[in-house]
C-alpha cells in the first residue's frame, strides 16, 4: 500500500457531501404499508438511509384506501386511463390526482426520487394497464399515477425505482447525479459566485467523462465575461448541467479522463507502473471487471504525489465510498439501458 509522506494530505481524501433530501416510496424499508400489510426489503434504501434525507410517502394510504385494502390497478376506460378498486368498485382516479398536486406542491426542494416499480401507484414505467376492472391480461403499459406526475413535475432529476437500481450501472448513474445535484442545490441557495467557481473546478474530470460540450458551455458561464449577476448566471448554468446528466457517462468518456489524469505524473511512475494501469483499462474494456481498480490506483498515484488538484476532483468519489458495492461486471459496458 502507497502513503503520502504528508501525514496530514490523506486526511483531505475525505470529501464532505451535502446530504441528498429524496422522496422515497413509503414500503421500501419504511413501513408495513402496501395493500397486503407488507413492506418491501430494499438493500440500496437501506443503505441510502445513512447518507440521505428520506421523505417516505404512501399515495395510496394518503388518500385513505387503508392497509390491509384490497390492491388498485389501472384500467382502460372509454381509451382514458383510471385508477380503480375492483373489490369495491371505487374509482380513486381524482383523488389520487389531488394527492399527488398538493404533495409535490408542498414537498419543497427535493434532489431525486426512489419509487416502487410497476406499482399502479408509484411506478415509473411498465405499469400494466388492464381491458377493465375484472378482466385480466395488460393491454398496455404505462407510469403510476404518482410515479408519472413525478416524471412530468422533475424531469431533470434522479428519479429510479428500487427494480431498476439493482442494476449496478444504473445505480451508479443515479447516486452520481444525486449527490452532485444536491451539492449543486446548496451553492444555488446559498452560494456565491466564489463558491459555483468551485463547484465547477471540482467537478471538470467528472462533467469531462459525463458531456464535454456541455462543460464547455459551463466553463463559459461560470467565465462570466459579461459580468452577469449570481441569480441570472447560476439558472443558466443549471440548465447546461441537467442536460449533462441526461444520459449516463460513456464508459469510453471514463477511460478518457481517467488517462487524461494519469499525465499529472506519467514522467515519475516507472513503465511497470504505467503498465500496470493499461492491463486494469483493458480487462476494463473486455468486461472482466469495474473501473474500480483504475480509479483506485490513479487515486493512489494522487495520494502519493500528492496532487491537490486532483484529489479534489469528484470524479472520483462521486458519491460516498460507504455505497460502493462490488459490482456485478457484466452491467458495466452496456449503453443500451437507457433506451
Ligand atoms: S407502491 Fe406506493 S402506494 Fe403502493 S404501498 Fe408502496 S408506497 Fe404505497
Amino acid at each position: 500500500m502507497i502513503y503520502a509522506s504528508n501525514p496530514f494530505f490523506i486526511w483531505d481524501f475525505m470529501r464532505e457531501f451535502v446530504k441528498p433530501r429524496v422522496v422515497v416510496s413509503k414500503c421500501l424499508e419504511f413501513d408495513h404499508c402496501r395493500y397486503n400489510g407488507d413492506m418491501i426489503r430494499s438493500t440500496i434504501v437501506a443503505k441510502l438511509k445513512e447518507y440521505v434525507d428520506f421523505l417516505p410517502v404512501c399515495a395510496e394510504v394518503e388518500i385513505g384506501l387503508g392497509v390491509p385494502r384490497k390492491p388498485v390497478r389501472i384500467v382502460l376506460d372509454e381509451g382514458e386511463h383510471r385508477l380503480v378498486q375492483p373489490a369495491s368498485g371505487r374509482d380513486v382516479t381524482e383523488d389520487m390526482k389531488t394527492f399527488c398536486t398538493r404533495f409535490l406542491d408542498s414537498v419543497g426542494n427535493v434532489d431525486g426520487f426512489i419509487l416502487k416499480f410497476r406499482s399502479p401507484s408509484c411506478g415509473i414505467k411498465d405499469v400494466k394497464v388492464y381491458p377493465s376492472s375484472t378482466k385480466s391480461g395488460a393491454v398496455e403499459k404505462t407510469s403510476g399515477y404518482f410515479g408519472g406526475e413525478v416524471l412530468k413535475k422533475y424531469p431533470s432529476l434522479p428519479i429510479e425505482d428500487e427494480g431498476r437500481l439493482r442494476n449496478a450501472r444504473i445505480k451508479e448513474h443515479f447516486l452520481t447525479k444525486l449527490f452532485t445535484f444536491a451539492a449543486f442545490r446548496k451553492v444555488k441557495s446559498e452560494g456565491s459566485m466564489k463558491d459555483l467557481v468551485k463547484f465547477h473546478t471540482e467537478n471538470k474530470y467528472l462533467f469531462m467523462a459525463y458531456n464535454q460540450t456541455e462543460l464547455r458551455k459551463m466553463g463559459a458561464i461560470v467565465a462570466n465575461k459579461e459580468n452577469k449577476p449570481f441569480k441570472e448566471l447560476i439558472s443558466e448554468y443549471e440548465i447546461y448541467l441537467y442536460s449533462t446528466f441526461s444520459r449516463p457517462a460513456r464508459y469510453t468518456s471514463s477511460i478518457n479522463v481517467l488517462t487524461h489524469a494519469l499525465g499529472h505524473f506519467s514522467d515519475q511512475l516507472s513503465n511497470r507502473e504505467k503498465d500496470l494501469f493499461f492491463d486494469w483499462i483493458k480487462k476494463y474494456r473486455e468486461g472482466k471487471t469495474s473501473l474500480c481498480p483504475a480509479i483506485n490506483t490513479i487515486r493512489s498515484w494522487i495520494v502519493r504525489f500528492e496532487d491537490k488538484y486532483l484529489l479534489n476532483q469528484t470524479f472520483f468519489e462521486p458519491y460516498p465510498e460507504g455505497l460502493l458495492e462490488v459490482d456485478p461486471v457484466e452491467s458495466h459496458l452496456r449503453d443500451d439501458l437507457w433506451k
